[in-house]
């Protein structure tokens, strides 16, 4: 089964743009890519022979990580006080984007089960990372307002969330999270993280973590289901089907979602 992210459309254009608006990133990033790939594969080994060989630790993995987060303070898409889960999902669109650009996939899996299946490890090696090299960088904490460098870092996912028996769904795309793969935290905000603990079905469009109060649980009465709008948030009505398309008879908003 392909990845949902997988099959993505490699703009010529948008490449050239990424690398002249981004340098530091573009230099630094294929460094990256190259010791996911490896570290993949040897997740990948690992599960032939049916053993637990744990992570190489000596690919350079967490230099190159080091470097990027260098990069991507020269480049201004972060802030040097920018919070770790701002960082990571930075991260992950940057990263996103280079795939699309036709570079490997093993890395992008290895990207998934590093920040999404083990998140809280993962945070709490990246927090201690930045720790160690922030005072050796000053005066870098104001980012860019470039709107050509914003788009290649804006989220692929929306603020605007449904829930069914089967697991969410973002209304304005058509990511959607099984139960398996989403675990409930209270702490330190009630909701969801994504680890696609189940699947391993990584999408590198989703984000890390949802909070609840971005997620709607439909109403449903008789044949009648009340759901609101992403956009203005006006509560609209339609009839139930498994997967119902709405227009918002206030805002004109279109989405999809199953129910
Ligand atoms: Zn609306």
């Amino acid at each position: 089964m392909p990845y949902p992210f997988e099959y993505a459309v490699v703009n010529k254009s948008d490449e050239r743009l990424f690398k002249e608006k981004l340098p530091h990133i573009s230099s630094s990033i294929p460094e990256l890519f190259r010791t996911m790939s490896i570290a993949y594969r040897s997740i990948e080994q690992r599960n032939i022979y049916g053993k637990y060989g744990g992570l190489r630790r000596d690919n350079g993995f967490e230099t190159a990580l080091n470097l990027l987060w260098v990069a991507m303070l020269n480049d201004k898409v972060i802030g040097i006080d920018a919070d770790i889960t701002t960082y990571i999902d930075t991260l992950r669109a940057l990263c996103l984007k280079w795939y699309k650009f036709g570079n490997s996939l093993d890395a992008c899996l290895f990207f998934g089960y590093y920040f999404y299946l083990f998140n809280s490890q993962s945070r709490f090696i990246i927090r201690d990372q930045i720790k160690d090299l922030k005072f050796l960088i000053d005066n870098a904490n104001q980012t860019t307002q470039d709107p050509s460098i914003l788009a290649f870092i804006s989220p692929s996912y929306s603020s605007a969330w449904y829930q069914t028996d089967d697991g969410i769904g973002d209304k304005l795309s058509n990511i959607f999270i099984k139960s398996g793969d989403l675990s409930k935290v209270g702490l330190p905000l009630p909701g969801y993280q994504i680890t696609f603990g189940q699947t391993y079905q990584y999408d590198l469009r989703a984000p890390h973590f949802i909070s609840a109060e971005q997620i709607e649980k439909p109403i449903i009465q008789d044949n009648k289901v009340i759901i609101t709008c992403p956009k203005c948030k006006q509560r609209c009505r339609g009839t139930k089907f498994e997967h119902i398309e709405m227009t918002c008879p206030k805002c004109s908003q279109k989405w999809a979602q199953h129910i």
